[in-house]
């Protein structure tokens, strides 16, 4: 995985010492020397992560990841803080400020790039789902608001071992208390919002509970912590590569597993909502909002597909044009809003003649189209005959104008022949819908049966 990191330290040694660890495992690295030089390279090289010293003069390592945290163009970029000692009050600060991330001096090297590969995942995953939200919305999200209280699963050896950690939790966390594995599991997937597992004395094997929970799509994305023995690095190495989310040190200190809890909520919480975002965003694209069927765009490609399954296997299909009669002077007697009212109505009268295999969508403002795969010319001029009837059957009730309006509709139909194309094949029904009005509307005519 190449990336590229900022390191942020006074020290020049401290700088070249972690440059030089860095670049031997192909990471590309930027420096700056104190907080104001790494907000503006932050700006400038956008890394992937950011090392950041504590004890600088001047901006401290706080202040500097607090403004990096506030500014929407540098908040996504996790920072891991570099702190000399290995001081709590300070960890709870730098989470508190917004750091992803601590390590202690001297950095260790394996607990470096475990924590530094972790992150990094976590970037690709969150960077791409903004990046399709971006290219779908084109704007910039806000954070996640973290409220409301959240059900933790706390797992341990034993059941008075759980407790013990649960009664550790902030108060806004509930926490459940578990000692056996297919429990915990089972637990995660009904819908926890976070897992925290004691790896360091579990009576069972705590990491392949993490794997489990990792493999299953139900529980990919529940954020899991480990609580780990402080001296054994390995121990974090392997939980983080498995894809745990975060680890804190035994003995457990309430205040930065308040502070690491909250974080790791709040990324949930973030992800989700850009995952229902980017759902929204798939669908608009592809439905007409007015009326709720596929939109032009959509149409097109089915039909591209369909002249494409034509010429490769005989695949045959036809299309129907529609179009309300005189639709203009509806919205001239009654208003737009009534207008809109009877293009919806129309749609639902016209959805209960159609076979579910049928593709209907809004080809254009009173104008609709249908695909009917595997069907004949003959298949679909009936299909459009029941349409046609079923709208001039009897008025609609329009509610908004208190009124009952008669409404026709014209249809014109081709099926598919060789050699057509998208283009000529709508020409073909199109061409068609037009003798329909010229003819008097109110009628469906089927497009002659050679190439237009
Ligand atoms: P014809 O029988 O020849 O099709 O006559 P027409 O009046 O239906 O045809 P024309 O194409 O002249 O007018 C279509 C009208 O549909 C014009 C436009 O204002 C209206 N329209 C298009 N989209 C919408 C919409 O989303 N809502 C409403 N209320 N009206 C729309
Ligand atoms: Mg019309
Ligand atoms: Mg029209």
């Amino acid at each position: 995985m190449s990336a590229r990191i900022l390191v942020v330290d006074d020290i020049e040694t401290n700088r070249r010492l972690l440059e030089a660890r860095l670049s031997a495992e192909y990471f590309d690295v930027v420096q700056a020397s104190s907080g104001p030089e790494c907000l503006e390279k932050a700006a400038e090289t956008v890394p992937d992560l950011i090392l950041l010293d504590v004890m600088m003069p001047g901006m401290d390592g706080f202040e500097t990841c607090k403004r990096l945290k506030a500014d929407p163009a540098t908040r996504h970029i996790p920072v891991v803080m570099v702190t000399a000692l290995d001081q709590r009050e300070d960890r709870v600060k730098g989470l508190e400020a917004g750091a992803d991330e601590f390590l202690t001096k001297p950095v260790n090297d394996v607990a470096l790039f475990a924590r530094v590969r972790s992150l990094l995942r976590l970037k690709e995953v969150l960077d791409e789902l903004r990046l399709r939200q971006e290219s779908a919305f084109g704007s910039e999200d806000g954070e996640a608001d973290l409220d409301g209280s959240a059900t933790v699963i706390v797992a341990a050896g034993d059941e008075q071992a759980a407790e013990r950690l649960a009664a550790k939790l902030p108060r806004e966390f509930a926490g459940r208390p578990m000692a056996d594995p297919a429990g915990v599991v089972k637990a995660a997937r009904a819908g926890a919002e976070l897992v925290l597992i004691d790896i360091s004395n579990a009576k069972f094997d705590a990491l392949r509970v993490c794997a489990r929970l990792r493999a299953d799509t139900a529980t990919r994305n529940t954020p899991i912590i480990c609580v780990v023995e402080g001296d054994t690095p390995q121990e974090m190495v392997r939980a983080l590569d498995l894809g745990v989310s975060d680890v804190v040190n035994r003995p457990v200190d309430p205040g930065e597993l308040a502070a690491r809890l909250r974080t790791q909520l709040k990324r949930k919480r973030y992800a989700e909502q850009l995952r229902d975002r980017l759902e929204e965003s798939l669908e608009m694209a592809v439905i007409d909002p007015l009326t709720g069927l596929y939109n032009r765009r959509y149409m097109a490609s089915r039909l591209r597909q369909a002249v494409d399954a034509w010429e490769a296997s005989a695949e045959r299909v036809s299309v129907i044009l529609f179009d309300i009669d005189h639709f203009k002077r509806i919205n001239d007697s009654w208003g737009h809003q009534a207008g809109d009212e009877v293009l919806r109505a129309v749609t639902a009268r016209m959805g209960k003649q159609l076979r579910a295999l049928d593709i209907a969508g809004r080809y254009g403002g009173e104008e609709f189209m249908v695909l009917l795969s595997g069907a004949a010319g003959r298949e679909a001029s009936e299909a459009a005959e029941r349409v046609r009837a079923a709208i001039a059957r009897e008025p609609f009730v329009m509610v908004s104008a208190g009124v009952t309006v008669e409404v026709t509709i014209s249809a014109g139909v081709a099926e598919i022949l060789h050699g057509d194309t998208p283009e000529r094949l709508i020409a073909r029904a199109d061409a068609a819908l037009y003798q329909a009005k010229a003819a008097g509307r109110n009628q469906v005519v089927v497009a002659q049966k050679k190439a237009a």
